[in-house]
């Protein structure tokens, strides 16, 4: 069996072929970080079109990698939910061309399923295990019984981790910083917190009292800018120059991170144990997303994760981020499942807004 995935959700144009035992057979990935950087945050219109230009050549690149030709797939599975509605549909109706023109089943896919399922495809994970997803766009953590079997224990309730970190770091002018100027925001908040000094102020996390699993990053946006503002003044810079205690913030704002990220999971893990939801001796605690590449964050993880007896898996960091290899993986395990594949397309819509799984996040308490 031989799946052709591909992702266009966001701001990555994405396309793999992976065989039923989890062999990549070739992947191609085009990613439109940099021009995003540039402006600042994604333009939807602008993502749009760099989709339109680049995906005919990722998709033609990955089957020639992988050596075969449309007639040789078993399916062809798509990103058509959630994301942006202009990203989307960019991808759905060139794989729906695909599908019509070699008559190939068709496996319409979740974006944060194929997250959650990319762990299978690197280790032997078998169900149920739990999982945290923190990107740029989505913060969740749910509890994976299957291949579309999920219990969502608790989300953002605002913004996700990795879009408050990009606009702290757009606040504290990152991209002007030699070091950091092509990184994302994340991943330059993590550079630059390596150099600072995580107590030199005080960035308390958010929710410490709630009884629940859900999340929130607003707040913490919030007090670092006021913060940054602060010291702006104090400094005697402009708005737009780098300050002095940059490296200071940023392993504050990392640090306050971390801690609302370890404070939640530990409890969603005490939770699944207490209703006999996870094994007690050998749960498997599965971080993915963007965000997920962060060796901090990472840190504060394994610190819940031995203290309750889970195993922490990260796929590797290009697996973490938007890919096709994981489309096309979460098509073959739909295919292996016998679950959503569609011989019929016609009544094929993407989503941009699509919740994943069963929402129990009011019983956690
Ligand atoms: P989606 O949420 O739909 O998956 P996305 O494109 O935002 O979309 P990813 O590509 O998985 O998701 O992740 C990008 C995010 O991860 C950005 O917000 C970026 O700042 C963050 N990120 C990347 N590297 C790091 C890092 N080392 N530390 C913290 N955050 C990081
Ligand atoms: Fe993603």
């Amino acid at each position: 069996k031989l799946v052709l995935g591909i992702e266009t959700s966001c701001d990555d144009t994405g396309a793999a072929v992976v065989d039923e035992t989890g062999n990549v057979l070739g992947e191609a990935l085009h990613s439109q970080t940099q021009v995003h950087l540039k402006t600042g945050g994604i333009v939807p219109p602008v993502a749009q079109q760099l989709h339109r230009e680049n995906i005919q050549r990722v998709v033609e690149e990955t089957l020639s990698a992988s050596r075969v030709t449309p007639s040789d797939l078993s399916a062809i599975a798509a990103t058509i939910k959630p994301g942006l509605a202009l990203s989307l549909g960019v991808g759905l109706s060139f794989s729906l061309q695909l599908v019509n023109r070699f008559k190939k089943p068709f496996i319409p896919i979740h974006h944060m399923e194929a997250h959650a399922l990319t762990i299978r495809l690197t280790n032997k994970v078998e169900f149920p295990f739990l999982v945290l997803l923190i990107s740029g766009g989505h913060c969740l953590l749910a509890l994976v019984q299957g291949v579309s079997d999920f219990l969502l224990l608790g989300k953002s309730l605002d913004i996700a981790p990795g879009d408050m970190l990009d606009k702290v770091a757009r606040r504290l002018s990152l991209i002007k910083h030699p070091e950091c100027s092509t990184m994302s925001g994340g991943k330059a908040i993590e550079h630059l917190a390596k150099e600072g000094n995580r107590f030199h102020f005080t960035i308390n996390p958010p929710m410490q009292n709630a009884k629940n699993c859900d999340f929130s990053f607003t707040g913490l946006q919030h007090v670092t800018d006021k913060l940054i503002t602060h010291k702006e003044k104090e400094e005697g810079i402009e708005k737009g120059q780098i300050l002095s205690s940059a490296a200071d913030i940023a392993a504050a704002v990392q640090h306050a991170t971390a801690c609302h990220l370890a404070k939640r999971t530990h409890r969603a893990i005490l939770f699944c144990k207490q209703k006999n939801l996870l094994s007690p001796a050998n749960a498997v605690l599965v971080v993915s997303g963007g965000v997920a590449s962060n060796l901090y964050i990472r840190k504060a993880l394994e610190i819940v994760a031995n203290a309750t007896q889970c195993t922490l898996l990260c796929p590797p960091p290009r697996l973490c981020t938007d890919n096709g290899i994981m489309i096309a993986w979460n098509g073959i395990e739909r295919l292996r499942a016998g679950l959503g594949i569609l011989h019929d397309v016609e009544d094929i819509r993407y989503e941009p807004k699509c919740p994943l799984g069963v929402d129990i996040s009011r019983e956690v308490a």
